[in-house]
């Protein structure tokens, strides 16, 4: 495995660190070199960046999860039906069931 000093490492090689600094991680390789520092007792792994792979890739199975999410965050449970923005609240209301006079966290206020 090729060996370099803390500045010898040549462009398309970063540590894990520095991939990570990118919101990469190593993908599914193995380091190709290492970088030695402290006359060699400190030492990184080098990756490639061109194998790199982003640190959360959204799979099918994230963006359903992500869609589900964001439809339970429009259901208004003051009305029972979703609506067209984020309901909000201790009761999960959309803004018209929030600003009805007759709704039980004002009744509750008072
Ligand atoms: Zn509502």
């Amino acid at each position: 495995m090729p060996t370099f000093g803390f500045h010898g490492a040549p462009a398309g090689l970063a540590t894990r660190r520095q991939l990570r600094a990118v919101g990469l991680r190593p993908g599914g390789h193995g380091p190709v070199a290492q970088i030695k520092w402290k006359r060699g007792r400190r030492w990184a792994a080098l990756y490639r960046l061109d194998l790199a792979a982003p640190v959360r890739p959204m799979t099918a199975r994230r963006w359903a999860a992500h869609e589900a999410a964001m439809r339970a965050r429009r259901f208004c449970r003051g009305h029972q039906g979703y609506v067209d923005h984020y309901v909000r609240g201790p009761l999960k209301q959309c803004s018209t069931c929030f600003s009805c006079d007759t709704n039980e966290f004002e009744r509750s206020a008072y």
